[in-house]
This record gives C-alpha cells, structure tokens and sequence, in this order.
C-alpha cells in the first residue's frame, strides 16, 4: 500500500483504482488506458446537461433532451415482409408514454431492454403521436449511491469500447479522480525555478491547476468549465512542445559555427544583369535577409515561402550564387526528376557561362557535368533528387543546402542533407502557405522568409469548375488557344494503384489524341523511364508538343510560360493545395490563362470545395480552406512527420495560446529551464 504513494500516476497501474479488476483492465486496454494517468486523461467526446430532465410529456418536435423512464413493453418486430426485424421498447414515466426503435436490432437488446428496467433516455423525437425517438441513446439506471454521477450534473460521455458502458467508464474516472486528482503534478516546467522566479508562472496565474482542470474536463459544473479546463491542458501541451522546438534551436546554435557566406557579388552581378527580367521588391527583400543569415555567425535555417510563381528558383539562384562566391560547394534537392531536371537547365544556362560548374544527381544520373572537371578550388552546384542523400554521394565543402518543394521532404531528409556538410546553411522552400500557428509550431526552428508579391507582366488566370458532359465543348476551347500558339496541360489523378492510374491515362490518351489532330499530345506518367520522361518534357518546352497529358506528376515546380491551359480531370480527387499547386503551372506568361477543373462526382459538397478555386487565386486562402476541410495532416502530405501529437491543443483554433507559448517557452530557456 505504502509503494502506491510514490509511484508517479504515469506508472501506476490502472488497477489501482478501485473497481477495476482484470477484466476491466483488459477493457480499458483496448483503449490503450493502461496507467491511472491514462484514465485520468480520457478525454470525454461531449457532455449532456442533465441537470433538468424533461417529462415525457414536455418533449418538443426535432428537439432533442433527456427523458427518464420505464420500460412497460419491449420486443422485436418483423419489418415490413423481410427477414430483418426492428426491435421496439415503450417507456413510461407517469406523464406519457415514449416510442423508440431500433431499425439494426440485436439479439441482446431483449435481455437489455427488459420490462421494468429503467433508462435514461436522449434523442430527437421525430413525432409526438405517439412521441417517439428513433435509435436514441440509452443509458440503463441502477438506483445506487452513485446516482449523482450520472445524473443532477452535466455528464461527460467518454469513448467506449464493448463491454464498457458509459456509465461503467464514468463512474471509473469520478472513482480515479477521488483517490489521485490530488497526486496529479504541475509540470516540471512551471515548477522549476526559485519560488516566484518562475517567468510562467504569471501566465499561468488565472488558470486552473492541472488537477483542477481534470476534474472540470469530466465533471464540470457549468459548460464553460470544460473549454477553460482544455485549454489549460492545451497550453501545458504547447509550452512542452515550444520548449522542444526552441530547445533544439539553442543547442543547435551553441554547437553551430556559420560557414561564411555572404559572397562579395562578383558572380551576382552578371548573373542579375543577364537574368532577363529585374527582381521584385519582395525577392530582393528575402535576398537581403538571406544575405544576413548567411554572412552572420549563426548557420541559416531560412523557410522562403511564396505562391506558385512567385519566383523562388531566382532567389535560390542567390542565395547559391552567395555561397559559391564564398568558395563553397551547394546542393539543391528536388522532389521530382522532372523538377530536378529542370532546375538543372536551368541553372546549368545560368551558371555555366559564369564558369560554375553544375551537376545533376538523379536515381539513374550520376554526375553529369555541363562545366569543366572540377579543380581543386573550383566549386559546384550539385541538383538532384532525394538520390543526393544516398550514402555513397559525397559533398564535399558544402557551404549551403536548399530544398525545393520541401513540404514533399520529411523533416529527417531535410537533416540527413544537411549532415553531408559541417553546418551548412540551409534554405527549405516551400508554396504552401500555411496559417501563422501552424507555421509557429512545425517550422518553430526555422527563421521565415515570404514572397508576397507575383512577379508583373502575367496574363490573368481564370478557373472555370465543369461537370464532364461539358468536355467536347472544352476540347473545342482547347483547340482554339493552341490554334493561338498556346500549350496545355491535362491532368488525371492519380488513383489507388499506380498500374490503374496508367491505364486510364493511357486509354484517354488515345482519345485525346484523336480529339485534338492534328496537334500534338504528348504522354507523361511515372512508368516511363527517365530518357522518355526528359525527351517528352524537352518536346513539350520546345513546343513541338502542344499538350502534356499527365499525372499529377508535373504537380509541383513545372515552368514551362507559353503554356496556358490546364484541363483537371476527375478534379473532386485533388485537394485544394494540390489543385492550386497544378494551377500554378499555368498563368506563367504574359497571356491569359485557364484552369478547368473538370468534377466527375456528382457530389454538392466536391461543388463546393471546387466552387473556393474558382472564388480565388490566393494561395493563402486556399490553404485555410483546405485545413478546414482536410485538417494539417492531409494539408501538409503525409511526408510531413513534423506535426505534433496533442491530445488538448488545437493548432488551428488555440492562436492565442501557440503565442503564448512560445512566449513562456523563450522565457523559460532565457533563464535555463529545463535544465
Ligand atoms: P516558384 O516560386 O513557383 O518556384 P519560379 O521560380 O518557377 O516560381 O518562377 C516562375 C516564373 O517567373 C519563372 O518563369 C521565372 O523565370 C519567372 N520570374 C521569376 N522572378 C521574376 C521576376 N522578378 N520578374 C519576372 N519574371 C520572374
Ligand atoms: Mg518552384
């Protein structure tokens, strides 16, 4: 008994709350509560206010509410002639009487439903003659001395799992709470520190004590209490994860001494005068911060973000140039071998008449120069895929890492690049804008550069959302912008399996084909091997193909300016950063360009969220857009490791406390907790 008394609630077994024995334990198990912490931190899905019952008899139309009653009549009946049968229970509680039924009935709710019994009842009576409630929650009352935990209160309804009712779980965690709510500790972080010199504690001030709020969160007095009592345990949750973040960032900054690689401009100069078009302010702005960050003592950890188009490469032209001035070596890394192969003409056009040499490094490339062989002080800029992190691939005097597309990278690609270098800085790019907390919170150890300006001289972008009956009258408006001398893209997504994918891109091709003759199509998809995807995309630069029918392949990075029609099929299957991601590929030039998203489902809801692509071109809307409708971690892909696991804290919704937080945290570190 004595050992209970010291052992942390974090590892005390659940069965130490009185009540559960093995079976129980087994239960709670598969709810993966295995410690008394675990139970304590159940978090209830809802409440219902059953401080006032109604009478049967006050129960309103559609309107739902509690009811007490007993159970006078009970059992199945068939349905209409079929087999299936619908189970039927009348309640009585003096005033009326209350139909409900059950349309997926189960042999045990005979032995469940008996006469006599008595439940509580809660649902939406969809008629009152007779009044009725179909498939209502019920919950069965034993008379007890726990009554008061089930009802008189607003009561939390936990997750279940069968054979653990509501009330059984309820009753553990009153029972839980009565014997360790006292013994349930305030963070380390708000402890720590002299009496009173702790800089948390006066945010903490006005919020209940970590016990406190776990008793509100299941039992609250008043409804408010359970949102005053999550956000305290949400704020603990942010302050824990900022402390990691900036932690890792400090540390990161004892240890790191900055290569130095502000450049002197002499490669710069020509560069810019011969790039053919004059920066915006806003890249020149992110240039000059870039050029502090890598002349300074701290190595750069830069996230440039900036909508499609808004001319990112240029900047990472730059910042390259900068390091490379510097005597350092550079690497790019791409998410794709097209976008890779891109960059690398790109910047091969660029830097070798500058006397830089640029390599591509690709799964099926391997050091392909454009330049000269290196000399000893000679430097390079090395462009790949992810096939730059593999092991044998040396880097030698890396100076600066960029990433491309980086939310297509895990945060642990990001460092494996970085770890071929001593410290190298680092620049990740990204267009996909992403709300300012959330941003805190995934990039909290990135410094964060935008872009908020397209480039001038652009033709307009309209979106048009169509139904598929409505396709030969698009082919026509295709073919009348190529008759033009424009090109087009049309994208498939991608299903399921990637064979099914190239089926039916294969199989439309043939028709589109046909549909646009005597133009030229050209077939991209990510079967084909390296040579045919370059010799397509080279084709289609040049412009003897007129339209690239692809998968979402050409998704991200894809500059090719004259084309300036992009036809999404089966549209509905994107989501909406990806969608805008693809539209990026067209409005590149100075005529105007055309999305059209083609909706196969004929869904209102799919309408409706194809419906905000065509309301806006702003990338940053979009993205909130689909966070609301797809939550951070489809947002973000499923690459993106780096989203924390809170049980409280709402990334989205708690702004207030995410800037809290990294308030405490910074205050906390600045005075060395933890420890
Ligand atoms: P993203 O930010 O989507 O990566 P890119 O870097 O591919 O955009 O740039 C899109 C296009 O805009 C490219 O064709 C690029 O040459 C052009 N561009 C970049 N900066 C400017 C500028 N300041 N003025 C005019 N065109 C620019
Ligand atoms: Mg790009």
């Amino acid at each position: 008994m004595k050992d209970t008394q010291v052992i942390p609630l974090s590892e005390l077994p659940v069965t130490a709350v009185f009540g559960v024995g093995e079976d129980r334990r087994q239960l709670l198990e598969r709810l993966k509560i295995i410690t008394v912490q675990d139970l304590l931190f159940h978090q209830p899905r809802r409440h219902e206010d059953r401080r006032k019952f109604l009478s049967i008899r006050e129960l309103k139309l559609k309107e739902p509410a509690t009811v007490r009653g007993r159970i006078v009549a009970a059992g199945f009946k068939r349905w209409q002639h079929g087999a299936r049968s619908l189970f039927e229970c009348i309640f009585e509680d003096g005033t009326a009487r209350l139909h409900c039924r059950w349309w997926h009935s189960q042999p045990w709710m005979e032995d469940w439903y008996a006469v006599g019994r008595e439940f509580l009842i809660y649902g939406k009576p969809g008629s009152l003659k007779p009044i009725n409630i179909d498939h209502p929650e019920t919950e069965l009352v034993e008379p007890g001395d726990d009554e008061f935990i089930h009802v008189n209160r607003i009561v939390p309804f936990h997750p279940l799992t069968d054979g653990l009712t509501g009330r059984v779980m309820r009753t553990l965690i009153w029972r839980a709470l009565e014997q360790f709510a006292s013994r349930v500790a305030e963070p380390d972080f708000l402890v720590a520190g002299e009496n009173g010199a702790n800089p948390a504690t006066p945010f903490y001030a006005a919020l209940p004590t970590r016990a406190n709020a776990l008793r509100m969160i299941h039992f609250p007095e008043e409804v408010v209490h359970v949102e005053i009592a999550r956000r305290r345990l949400a704020l603990d949750e942010f302050v824990r994860l900022q402390l990691a973040i900036q932690g890792r960032r400090k540390k990161f900054e004892a240890q790191a001494q900055a290569l130095p690689c502000g450049g002197d401009n002499h490669w710069m100069k020509p560069f810019l005068s011969h790039l053919g078009f004059k920066l915006t302010h806003a890249q020149t702005r992110v240039l000059r911060e870039i050029r502090t960050d890598m002349g300074g003592v701290h190595p750069m950890r830069r996230l440039l973000q900036g909508d499609v188009g808004s001319g990112k490469t240029a900047v990472a032209a730059c910042a390259a140039l900068m390091a490379l001035e510097s005597g350092f070596n550079v690497a790019l890394m791409a998410p794709t071998e097209i976008l890779a192969e891109q960059h690398f003409q790109n910047f091969s056009r660029w830097f070798t008449p500058l006397g830089i040499a640029v390599r591509l490094q690709t799964g099926r490339s391997n050091g392909i120069d454009t330049a000269p062989p290196q000399s000893d002080d000679s430097v390079c800029l090395y462009v790949g895929t992810h096939a730059l992190l593999s092991s044998g691939f040396s880097l030698p005097k890396l100076g600066l890492v960029v990433i491309d597309e980086q939310h297509k990278f895990g945060v642990s690609q990001r460092e494996q690049l970085v770890r071929k270098g001593r410290y190298p800085h680092l620049l990740v790019m990204t267009a996909t804008p992403i709300p300012r907390t959330l941003g805190l919170t995934l990039y909290g150890d990135l410094d964060i550069s935008v872009i908020d300006e397209i480039p001038g001289g652009r033709g307009e972008i309209k979106t048009f959302v169509r139904t598929a009956d409505k396709l030969p009258k698009v082919w026509d408006f295709i073919r009348e912008k190529l008759t033009a001398g424009r090109q087009a893209f049309v994208v498939y997504p991608r299903a399921e399996q990637e064979d099914v994918d190239i089926k039916a891109v294969t199989k439309e091709f043939a028709g589109i084909q046909r549909a646009l003759a005597p133009f030229q199509v050209g077939l991209l998809h990510g079967r084909l091997r390296g040579p045919e995807k370059d010799g397509t995309m080279a084709q289609f630069r040049s412009g003897q193909i007129h339209v690239l029918l692809a998968t979402s392949l050409i998704e991200v990075g894809v500059d090719v300016p004259n084309a300036t029609v992009m036809l999404v099929e089966n549209a509905e299957r994107f989501g909406l950063a990806q969608l805008h991601q693809l539209r990026g590929r067209i409005g590149r030039g100075s005529h105007d360009s055309y999305c059209i998203l083609i909706s196969g489902a004929d869904d209102p809801k799919a309408e409706s969220r194809l419906a905000v692509m065509a309301k806006t071109n702003d990338g940053f809307k979009i993205a909130e857009a689909d966070l609301k409708i797809r939550g951070p971690g489809e947002l973000l892909g499923q690459q993106q490791s780096g989203l924390p696991d809170l049980q409280f804290g709402r990334l989205i919704d708690d702004t207030d406390l995410v800037r809290q937080s990294r308030d405490i945290a910074a205050r906390l570190l600045q005075i060395g907790i933890p420890a």
